[in-house]
Parts: C-alpha cells; sequence; structure tokens
C-alpha cells in the first residue's frame, strides 16, 4: 500500500545522523515510485517531488527533529495541501431551500447507501432532507432506496409504479418503470410544497463508464441545476480511480468528491489520485455499511492516515522527550548543587522555543487538539524580550541575579530595549521558578518543565 511503501522511504532516513542531498534524492525516488504506483498522476508527482526536495534541502535547521522527521514533516504539508488547499469544504447549501444534491458515480460505488447517510447526517443537523429515487435503471434500485429511507428516517420521492418511460428516455427497454429525468424534476416541485429544505437525488451507474449514462446523468443536472454534483468513488478502485474520476469529471462537471469503502484497506492512493487529477475537493468519507459510518472529509487527517500516524507521533515523541528529559535533569541537578543561573533559565527558554516553532507542525497531529490551546497561548515575542534581558546581563549577574540592584537594572533595561518593570517581572520569575524546582528536586528527580515561564 501507498502507506507501507512511504514509511518504507522514511525507514532508509531514518538511521542517518545528517542528509546528504543524495540521501534525500534517494527517498524522494522512492516517494515518487510509490506515488506514481498509487496511480497519482505524473505531472503531480512531477511538481509534488520538487516541492518537497526544495524544502528539504531548504529547510532551516529545528533542533527538535531529526533531518529524516523534517522530511516526513514536509511530506505531510504537502499531502495535506495536495488533499485540498489543508482547509475543509463545508456543504454548499443554496441561499433559497431546497439545496439539491445530485450523487453521480459508477454501479457499487456506494450512492445509494451515501444518499441515507447524508440523509440521517442533515437530520441530525436540523434540516428536513428528502431523498429522490431517480435511478431507474435496475428493478429494485428503488426499493432500496425506501430501505434506506426507512432506517435514515427520511421520506423517499419515487415515482408513481407502472410509468413508463418516454421515447426520448436512454434507459433499456424492460427496466424502465420511469423517467428519471422527470422523476428528479417533479421531486424539486414536491419538496418546495412540502418544504423540505435538502433533495437529495440518487442516480443510476453502470459498473463501466459509458455515454448512455453520463448523457443521463446531465440531462438530470440540467433539469434540476443542483447545488451540489457529488462523486461518489469506492476508495478500493486502485487503478481506475483516475479515469473514472477524469470521466465524471468531464461528462457532469461534479462540485465535490465523496469517497466511499474507506474502511477497508484502501489507504489513500484513491483520494491523492482523484483529488490531484481533479482538483476538486474531497467533502466526505464512508466508512462502512451502517448509516453512521461517514464523516466529514478533513484533508489532514488523511495525509496523517497515508503516513501512517506512527510515524507522525514519533516525531511529536522525539520532541517531546528532548524537551523534557536531558536539558530538565541537568537543570534539575544543578538546582540540586545550588548553582542554577539565569543562563540555565535562557536554556530553558530556548527548550520553549523549540516546542513553540513546531507550533504548526504539531497543530496538524489531530490527537494534539487538546494540546493546542496551549500551543496558542505561547508567545514567541515574551521569549524574545527574556532573551534579550538575561542576554545584558554580565556572566557573574546571570551566576548570581541576587547582586543586581538598581543601577544594574536600569542598565539591563537600556541594554535590552526594554523597561525596568521588564526586568524586574524576570527576576521575580526566575526567583519563583527557582523556588519551585528546588522544592520539586528535593521531592523527586522529575523537573517541572515550564514552571515560570513566560
Ligand atoms: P450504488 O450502486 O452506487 O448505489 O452503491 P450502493 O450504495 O448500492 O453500495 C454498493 C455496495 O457497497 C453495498 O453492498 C453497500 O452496502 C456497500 N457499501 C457502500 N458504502 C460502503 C462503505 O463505506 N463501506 C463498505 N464496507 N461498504 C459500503
Ligand atoms: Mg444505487
Amino acid at each position: 500500500s501507498l502507506t507501507d511503501r512511504l514509511s518504507q522511504a522514511f525507514k532508509h532516513l531514518r538511521s542517518k545522523g545528517k542528509l546528504s542531498e543524495s540521501d534525500i534524492d534517494g527517498t524522494i525516488r522512492e516517494i515518487r515510485r510509490a506515488l506514481l504506483d498509487a496511480d497519482v498522476s505524473l505531472d503531480v508527482v512531477r511538481s509534488f517531488a520538487s516541492r518537497i526536495r526544495e524544502r528539504a534541502l531548504g529547510e532551516e535547521v529545528s533542533q527538535a527533529l531529526n533531518p529524516a522527521q523534517q522530511v516526513v514533516s514536509i511530506v505531510n504539508e504537502e499531502l495535506t495541501k495536495i488533499l485540498g488547499a489543508g482547509v475543509d469544504r463545508p456543504l454548499n447549501f443554496a441561499k433559497k431551500p431546497p439545496t439539491v444534491i445530485m450523487l453521480a458515480g459508477l454501479q457499487g460505488a456506494g450512492k445509494t447507501t451515501l444518499a441515507g447517510k447524508l440523509g440521517y447526517w442533515l437530520r441530525d443537523t436540523g434540516h428536513t432532507p428528502l431523498l429522490v429515487a431517480a435511478d431507474l435503471q435496475r428493478p429494485n434500485a428503488v426499493t432500496q432506496l425506501q430501505v434506506v429511507g426507512e432506517r435514515a428516517e427520511v421520506p423517499v420521492y419515487a415515482p408513481e409504479p407502472g410509468v413508463q418511460a418516454d421515447s426520448s428516455d436512454v434507459v433499456e427497454p424492460g427496466q424502465a418503470t420511469g423517467d428519471p429525468v422527470k422523476v428528479a424534476k417533479d421531486s424539486i416541485a414536491f419538496a418546495q410544497d412540502k418544504l423540505y429544505d435538502t433533495v437529495i437525488i440518487d442516480t443510476a451507474g453502470r459498473l463501466g463508464v459509458d455515454e448512455q449514462l453520463m448523457q443521463q446523468a446531465r440531462n438530470i443536472r440540467d433539469a434540476v441545476n443542483p447545488n451540489e454534483i457529488l462523486f461518489v468513488i469506492d476508495a478500493m478502485i486502485g487503478q481506475d480511480a483516475v479515469q473514472t474520476a477524469k470521466a465524471f469529471d468531464e461528462g457532469v462537471d461534479f462540485t465535490g468528491v465523496v469517497l466511499s469503502k474507506l474502511d477497508g484497506d484502501a489507504r489513500g492512493g484513491a483520494a491523492l489520485s482523484v483529488a490531484s487529477v481533479t482538483g476538486k475537493p474531497i467533502l466526505f468519507a464512508s466508512t462502512g455499511e451502517g448509516l453512521k459510518d461517514f464523516e466529514v472529509f478533513h484533508p489532514d487527517r488523511m495525509a496523517s492516515r497515508i503516513l501512517d500516524m506512527g510515524d507522525v507521533l514519533t516525531l511529536i515523541e522525539q520532541a517531546q522527550r528532548t524537551f523534557d528529559e536531558q536539558e530538565a535533569r541537568e537543570a534539575a541537578a544543578k538546582m540540586q548543587e545550588g548553582s542554577f543561573g539565569l543562563d540555565d533559565f535562557l536554556s530553558q527558554l530556548q527548550q520553549v522555543r523549540k516546542l513553540g516553532s513546531m507550533k504548526s507542525l504539531l497543530g496538524m497531529i489531530p490527537g494534539m487538539a487538546q494540546h493546542r490551546k496551549e500551543l496558542e497561548q505561547f508567545d514567541e515575542h515574551e521569549v524574545d524580550r527574556t532573551e534579550a534581558i538575561i542576554h545584558s546581563m554580565t556572566p557573574q549577574e546571570r551566576r548570581e541575579p541576587s547582586i543586581i540592584n538598581g543601577s544594574r537594572r536600569a542598565r539591563i533595561a537600556y541594554g535590552s530595549g526594554t523597561m525596568v518593570s521588564a526586568v524586574n517581572g524576570l527576576l521575580q520569575r526566575f526567583e519563583q521558578a527557582a523556588k519551585m524546582m528546588k522544592r520539586m528536586s528535593n521531592g523527586s528527580r522529575s523537573m517541572p518543565g515550564m514552571a515560570g515561564m513566560p
């Protein structure tokens, strides 16, 4: 799978300390091959690879991440971009109801199942949806939608039984029980009359793309003028994803994509291909046969999933370990000796800064949601100010802050371009932090990471 291939590519980097240009090129070659095998189009792979190369070579060195991890984080960001500029694309509702959502895709893609899920989700969020049976191709398609609607407790608009297709219709003789275009059109009037605010039109699919099917879909589209045309694609489809997506893009010019059967072991090849080939946003993911196996699509989460969360989590853990253990243990030891000074305080601050420079990276990880607030509160300018103040002190003042009297405070404030009150504030915080660390180091060997920090 794509995930396995990518993690293989990164594994070769992992053992390296410092990356050479040829290390990076080797990895990018592997990434290219993995993406091509996952049916991502050549143009996209090319520009993707060159962006990663450029960034990997030019990246400023982060001390909290090793070079391999930096490459992973760059790939993660770029994947997120391909998958939809990194932002969720919400459903486009009509200003004047009803909102019309038309479903298109191959037979078996999951359209009818999705109609039920979408109906259920909309009802759950305060809407009044109506499902429309405009798949009149297969004899039992209407019944299937009715069963789905019943389960979702969403009403279904279906043609009168026994109505014959009119002569202009494209449906095959013997299978037709009505005109799908007329059914779709009538359903809008029905929804307006009965005050349904969303109309979800289920349409027919064939096993392969064919022009008759596409023409029928276009006719339905032109008759109802949908707010959204959602192209439903089976994420397990593999090799055919690009061709199918292109055909439907040209055929009906859909507005958004729904990936179905993401519960299988397909891990993103189809998503990347469809998103990159069509440039259309992915709105939803269908993840099972149940009504609730449905989610709003998040590009950032999909990217993490493709890269395997394990890798990304390793990266975070590493950064945290760098921050916590090593330096904290040293500081604790110094505390015990009574030699913890402002220099040490400064190096603690720089540890905090490492975490701060990772703010954007950490923010992308779904599991980090609960830490996001802390990250937001981290103020780089405050750290800059504190650093400037400490830099304006003499070595002796840093070792023995108690000697910093009034005239020294004025000199330090002047030297660091701050106010005496800022110097006072810092010395106060340092004293508090020092006290707290002393208490902690007496009790246990662990350190209060950011205690007393700005
Ligand atoms: P349609 O022909 O496009 O309307 O496809 P259907 O909605 O009838 O779905 C075809 C088959 O795929 C059915 O057996 C569904 O139960 C199954 N299916 C649809 N969506 C999913 C999904 O997200 N996960 C899984 N595992 N099965 C699905
Ligand atoms: Mg169907």
